[in-house]
Formats: structure tokens, C-alpha cells, sequence
């Protein structure tokens, strides 16, 4: 935690918190660095869904090629906080109000998910005499256990998501049509697998750049693009152990090296903003309940869902606060391990559990790091009604 963020969350009178406190400058030097690690000629997109809030998408502007969305909110929101910046539309379900109003607003890249959603991008395309640049999203079987324990995958096996190999091909067929003119193929993305290593991310990314080589022999594309997605791995048990962006550039520049005629993208969503996040609050209440601990945090996973959706324990730093402004003793844990809850009436409402935590008390602060995404904005924020979050951005 840097000098300014513990500063500002030490300072903070416990009504203004909970907090969420972004390190803009971290972000901004982990995202250069994250770009410097990769190859010139490879893109770098931001899927905004980790986290959209415009002082992040405009922090990252410098190190990325261009966004990538999944909804029309997404759409419009990016096109707002980032204006000029490429933008590439994707995701399952896409309306016909999505699509036209990614068509009106010029959007540089449409993924195409199925043949129907090719057929109705093609036709309100021709209908607003706008045409769309398309990727097709392939799911491809993914064999030789490439992606065996991963912890959430979206390819290589049945999934909402993308084309099967003959719906590929027939979305190329329908890419040949006259009819289908105002489209234009550009050529494809997969997005197979989510907490992958560098190893297991070149494996995959091996996989789709030679399973898409082999569309483009039959299928010819002038400067074919292949998307490779996201999904570099994040460590919540261990912070400081980060995604290998250097071993997996130098495989990435290999792959580009053997595929000259290809244009790589790669486009994480977590791995960029997960760290520069912190959710900051100060202990209520620390209780003995049957022989364990647990402290009672203002807040609660309605602000911070990440360790509820993960069943991980929130990694967290611990602010001490000597002061304690009433008469009676102030409640303290003992020597041992703690749980952590916030306010909600529910045993869900967990951030960790039976973590060393020793003597922490009523009135002590607690920052929980890798709040940067999948954080505030996947949480139920309603529930409850208890007040929101502030949010600090840093420099
Ligand atoms: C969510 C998503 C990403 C980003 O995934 P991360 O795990 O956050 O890196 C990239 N591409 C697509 C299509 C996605 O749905």
C-alpha cells in the first residue's frame, strides 16, 4: 500500500467509510509495464467489465490499443470516458437497439457469437448503411488438457459462448453471400479460459492462432486479426505472486514471429486493474462466538462480492487506530485467527476466514487489497440499504 492510500484511509473519520481507494499512479505504471512486456506489433485491449469507472478507463488510454465491451451500457459508457479509442463489441445476446447503436457509433470491431447474430448484424448493418468490421468468436475443442484445472472456462467445451467449429463454418459461408456485403470479416477471437499462467495462456493462445491459420488457408483474410481474449491469472492468496507478462510476451513475439501475416490482440480485463483497488473500512465490533472470532466490518460484500463469487479469503492490510472514544473496554480478539463480515444479516457476508489477525480491535482500520476489479461493480449493492462506498481515485 502506497504512502497516499494509507494516508487517505487512516485520515478518513469512520463515516467516510467504507472507501474505495484506486492507486491511479500504480495502475498507470502496471499497465505501461504490462505494455512494455508485450511485443510492439500485439494489441492491448481493456475488457471494461472488470472495471469500468472512466478514471480507470482513462488511466489506462496510454498503455491500450483500444476497449473491449460487452453490453450497450458498456458501449456508450466507454465511448464517454475514453472518446476516440477503439472499441471492439462483444458478448452473447446482443439486441437489435445493442447492435444499432454500435453500428451509429461507429464501432470498430464487432464479435459475432452466433449465425443468427451474423444474420442480424448483417441486415441492420445494410439497413443503416453502416458497415461493421467483424470478428468471428470461435470455440474450438481444446484438446491435450490445455485447459484441465482452470478456474473458469468459457471454450473448448459446451458453453453460451462463441461459434462451434461448423458454425464457423457456416458463418463463413454467409461471409461469402453478396447479401451479406456490409460486413466485413476481419477474422477471429476466442476467449477459452479464465486464471490461466503465462505457460497455459501461450498454450491456449498456440491453440487458437493455429486453429484460426488453418480458417485463413481456406478462408483467405487480408491482414487477419486473431483475438486471443483474457483470463491471465490473478493470485488472491498471494498478492505479490502477479501474472509472468514477461514469459509470456517472449511467447507471444514467438508465436507472432512464426505468423508474421497475423495482428495479435490480447485483451485482459482483471490482470490489469485487480491491484490497484482497495476497499477500506474500519472495525465495528469483534465478537467470541462458540471459540472463534470475528470481527464486524462497516461495509460488507454487498460493496466488495469478489471473495463471495471466488470463495477465497480477501487478502487485506491491517491499520491500527489507537484511539477508542468510549468508557467501557474496547472489543479485541485474542490470540488466534478471525473471520471477517461486514454488516449483512446473512453467514455469507464473509471477506475472510480464521485468518491471523491478532488483536485487532473495535475501531482499527482494515484495507482489502485487489479490490481494482470484479469488485464494486459485480456487488448487490441494494441489498440492505446500507449507505455506498466513497471513492477516491490517487495519483
Ligand atoms: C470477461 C472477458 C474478458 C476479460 O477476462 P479477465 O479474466 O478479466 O481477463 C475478456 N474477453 C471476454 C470476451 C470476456 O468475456
Amino acid at each position: 500500500m502506497r504512502p497516499s492510500v494509507r494516508d487517505l484511509v487512516a485520515s478518513a473519520a469512520p463515516d467516510e467509510l467504507p472507501a474505495y481507494v484506486y492507486d491511479v499512479a500504480a495502475l498507470r505504471e502496471h499497465a505501461s509495464a504490462v505494455r512494455a512486456a508485450l511485443p510492439p506489433a500485439v494489441e492491448l485491449y481493456y475488457a471494461a467489465k472488470a472495471n469500468p469507472a472512466p478514471e480507470i478507463l482513462a488511466a489506462l488510454r496510454e498503455a491500450v490499443t483500444g476497449y473491449e465491451v460487452a453490453s450497450g451500457g458498456e458501449l456508450a459508457h466507454v465511448r464517454e470516458a475514453v472518446p476516440g479509442a477503439p472499441v471492439a463489441f462483444g458478448g452473447p445476446g446482443k439486441t437489435t437497439a445493442e447492435i444499432a447503436a454500435a453500428l451509429a457509433a461507429g464501432t470498430e470491431r464487432f464479435h459475432v457469437e452466433s449465425v443468427h447474430e451474423l444474420r442480424l448484424l448483417a441486415a441492420l448493418a445494410d439497413r443503416a448503411g453502416r458497415p461493421a468490421d467483424v470478428l468471428l468468436r470461435v470455440n474450438p475443442a481444446v484438446d491435450g488438457g490445455a485447459l484441465d484445472g482452470v478456474a473458469l472456462a468459457m471454450g473448448g467445451r459446451p458453453t453460451p459462448f462463441g461459434l462451434d467449429p461448423d458454425a464457423v463454418t457456416a458463418c463463413l459461408r454467409l461471409l461469402r453471400d453478396p447479401q451479406l456485403r456490409s460486413l466485413t470479416l476481419r477474422g477471429v477471437h476466442a476467449h477459452l479460459a479464465s486464471g490461466l499462467n503465462a505457460d497455459a495462456q501461450l498454450a491456449v493462445a498456440r491453440r487458437i492462432v493455429t486453429y484460426a491459420a488453418g480458417l485463413f488457408v481456406t478462408h483467405p483474410v487480408p491482414h487477419p486479426e486473431v483475438n486471443l481474449g483474457g483470463g491471465m491469472a490473478v493470485d488472491y492468496a498471494d498478492p505479490e505472486h502477479r501474472f509472468d507478462w514477461t514469459a509470456f510476451g517472449a511467447g507471444l513475439a514467438e508465436i507472432a514471429a512464426e505468423r508474421p501475416e497475423l495482428t495479435l490482440r490480447i485483451e485482459p480485463g482483471r490482470a490489469l486493474t485487480a491491484y490497484c483497488g482497495w476497499y477500506a473500512t474500519e472495525v465495528l465490533d469483534v465478537k467470541h462466538s462458540h471459540g472463534e472470532d470475528f470481527a464486524v466490518l462497516r461495509g460488507g460484500t454487498h460493496h466488495l462480492r469478489t471473495p463471495v463469487t471466488r470463495g477465497h479469503d480477501q487478502p487485506f492490510a491491517l491499520l491500527p487506530v489507537e484511539t477508542w472514544p468510549h468508557p467501557w473496554p474496547r472489543p479485541a480478539a485474542g490470540g488466534g485467527r478471525i473471520t471477517l463480515v461486514g454488516q449483512l444479516c446473512t453467514p455469507k457476508d464473509v471477506f475472510a476466514r480464521r485468518v491471523p489477525a491478532t488483536g485487532l480491535r473495535a475501531g482499527d482500520r482494515v484495507a482489502f487489497a485487489m479490490a481494482g476489479a470484479y469488485a464494486w461493480n459485480i456487488s448487490h449493492h441494494e441489498f440492505l440499504m446500507h449507505p455506498r462506498p466513497r471513492f477516491h481515485y490517487v495519483g
